[in-house]
């Protein structure tokens, strides 16, 4: 039984996926106390909730404490079964942040696993699914992963109703990442979602973004989309010769759609200006790949507290190295290699798992 401190560090529900996609992976029983502490509403809420479900239907776990608001899960998985599986988050919660939870363990099946999610496909402080889609799985591939992706509706906050489809094919191995220059800009562009909003919201986050991104006008556009709320996304993708990144800003009632341009683009200029190849968040994002692949080294900007308490988590569970190192200011490598003398078993790399009998 592997016990987690659900208020360490970022104390929030990165720490619950994290531990449930490693305990599938290891076989480890795990309980998690003072889930979610550091957040004013603790406790597990309906996307947390969504990913224990999604991550019990696969493992065939056996489960304590999984209701709403609960501060303490008890989660001993069985083993991990590929298949076909539905997950409906039930509210508007990240769809993305579920098919993370189970992404590893399935990956790590000897057969292909399709996976259905309902709930929402863009959402404030989550991954959208162009992020995933553009940026996530592209880095996943090149560590040997198999996912392919599809959106076939949108899902904003607060009547949620998207729909994605994942392919999760066996994990394919390969060799260590080594990502620490993102080579020359290749391109930039901006595309805004829409749902139920006036066009004049699109064209106005639009106009502050080509101004201070320096963007083509053959490089934005504006798209419609029919989802259940009203919904406005707005997505820098900037390509460089070594890396995709995909930035994502929010509309939100009483935010002006200036302002959301203006913070969106600042938060790319501070990318663009940084000679790194990860924005913060797929450094956080990538580190339970690169711990299950062949390891590997990144350069990012100064580590968030999810990268950091992420690494923490992960070495809980996996006889691995996370080394954070500060090159110059701001500039930093993220180097994950397995101990010397743990072979690839240890790292979780098996084919559908039953602690009962391995
Ligand atoms: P809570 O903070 O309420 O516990 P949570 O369960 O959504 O919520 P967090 O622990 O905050 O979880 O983790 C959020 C995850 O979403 C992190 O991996 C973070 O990198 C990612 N994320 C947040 N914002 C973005 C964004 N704009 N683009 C890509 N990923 C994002």
């Amino acid at each position: 039984m592997i016990e987690i401190d659900g208020s360490a560090g970022e104390g929030g529900g990165q720490i619950v996926r994290t531990s449930l996609a490693l305990a599938m992976l290891t076989g480890a029983a795990i309980t998690i106390r003072n889930v979610r502490a550091r957040r004013s509403n603790p406790g597990l809420r309906a996307q947390h909730l969504a990913a224990v479900r999604a991550a019990a239907a696969i493992s065939g776990a056996s489960v304590h404490g999984a209701t709403l608001a609960s501060g303490e899960l008890r989660f001993a998985p069985g083993r991990v079964l590929a298949g076909h599986y539905e997950i409906d988050v039930g509210t508007a919660g990240s769809t993305l942040l579920v098919l993370q939870t189970i992404v590893p363990a399935l990956s790590f099946c000897s057969g292909p696993s399709e996976v259905t999610l309902h709930g929402g496909t863009h959402n404030p402080r989550a991954p959208s699914f162009e992020f995933v889609h553009d940026a996530y799985l592209p880095l996943l591939a090149r560590l040997g992963f198999t996912v392919r992706l599809a959106l076939e509706r949108h899902g904003f906050y607060p009547r949620g109703g998207g729909l994605i489809r994942a392919s999760i094919g066996p994990f394919r191995g390969g060799a260590a990442l080594e990502l620490t220059e993102r080579g020359a800009l290749v391109s930039k562009s901006a595309r805004v979602l829409l749902s139920r909003l006036p066009a004049h919201i699109g064209e106005r986050e639009i106009a502050v973004l080509r101004n201070r991104l320096e963007l083509l006008e053959s490089a934005c556009s504006i798209n419609a989309v029919a989802a259940r709320s009203a919904g406005n996304t707005v997505h820098v993708r900037i390509d460089s010769t070594h890396v995709s990144t995909v930035f994502c800003g929010f509309g939100m009632r009483g935010l002006p759609a200036e302002e959301l341009a203006a913070g969106l683009a600042a938060e790319v200029n501070q990318y663009l200006r940084a000679n790194v190849a990860l924005d913060s968040h797929l450094a956080d994002q990538i580190l339970i790949p690169l711990a299950l692949a062949a390891g590997g080294c990144v350069t990012t900007m100064t580590p968030s507290g999810h990268t950091k308490t992420n690494a923490d988590i992960i070495k809980v569970f996996l006889p691995i190295r996370i080394d954070l190192r500060e090159l110059h200011s701001g500039r930093w490598l993220i180097t994950v290699s397995p101990r010397p003398g743990e072979g690839p078993r240890a790292r979780g790399e098996r084919v559908d798992y039953d602690p009962e009998h391995d």
